[in-house]
């Protein structure tokens, strides 16, 4: 358990991405900019020695009954992924709302549909192309974000989905997601999305990361359609996105 939580490592991680966002940040148009990041693994390991289970149907199984942490103790679903098991495209949000607590599945809200959309516009979609989850699997309290220990408690089952789907992208939607991939305690996300991380350390190596905004966050921001609003954002991204996955 140590050793996977010493993947986590809080101060080295924010100062490594940190440091190599400031570099990059002067560009007006960051999209193609590359930064490396060591953030879910500072130290070499082997991942067959260190992932705790030994498949993802048997991380979902243990997700399914887990009462690591309190907030087992609102929900009604344990909300583990949607998608497909081989996506190259991994979304990770930061956690279940009201909709997918209910329904059991992630991003299946109003924010959610917004997500299917962006996607979609690209022609990418979770019944072919994506694999869909959360730093935690289970609903927190009046929709707040996830607490660090929550996340570090829930840890296990994101390292077994992005081991064995073994995606070559990975988007993290929003800051919290950020947050707990890059184990970053202040994320910018006006200034990181868009921006490609290439992922360092035996989990995320040869994976390329990009933060994007969360759509629930595009939604705040639905009537301005400016090329430089969240919107107008976004769709750069998405086509970006799309350029790399059609060249993987
Ligand atoms: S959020 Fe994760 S660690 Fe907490 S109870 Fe749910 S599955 Fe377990």
């Amino acid at each position: 358990m140590e050793s996977q939580l010493n993947l986590f490592t809080q101060k080295e991680n924010e100062k490594n991405v940190i440091a190599r966002s400031e570099a990059t940040k002067q560009s007006p148009d960051v999209t193609r900019n590359k930064i490396a990041s060591s953030a879910l693994s500072e130290s070499p390991r082997n991942d067959s020695e260190t992932i705790k289970y030994k498949s993802l149907s048997e991380a979902k199984a243990a997700a399914m009954k887990c009462t690591n942490c309190e907030l087992c103790k609102g929900r009604t679903n344990v909300v583990f992924s949607d998608g497909i098991e081989t996506a190259k495209i991994m979304i990770i949000g930061e956690g279940p709302g009201e909709n997918e607590d209910l329904q059991g599945l992630p991003f299946v809200g109003r924010a959610g549909q917004l997500l299917d959309k962006i996607f979609t516009s690209v022609n990418l979609n979770r019944k072919e192309h994506l694999y869909i989850c959360n730093i935690v699997k289970c609903r927190p309290p009046d929709n707040r974000a996830p607490l660090p220990e929550e996340a570090d408690a829930c840890r296990d089952y994101l390292e077994a989905q992005i081991q064995y789907v073994n995606p070559k992208i990975i988007i993290l939607a929003g800051a919290t997601a950020v947050k707990g991939i890059l184990k970053m305690r202040e994320v910018k996300i006006t200034k990181m999305r868009g921006q490609w991380i290439d992922g360092t350390g035996s989990l995320l190596e040869g994976r390329k990361l990009m933060p994007i905004f969360h759509p629930s966050y595009l939604l705040r921001h639905e009537w301005n359609k400016a090329p430089d609003s969240p919107k107008g954002l976004m769709w750069k991204d998405i086509q970006e996105i799309k350029r790399v996955f059609d060249n993987l």
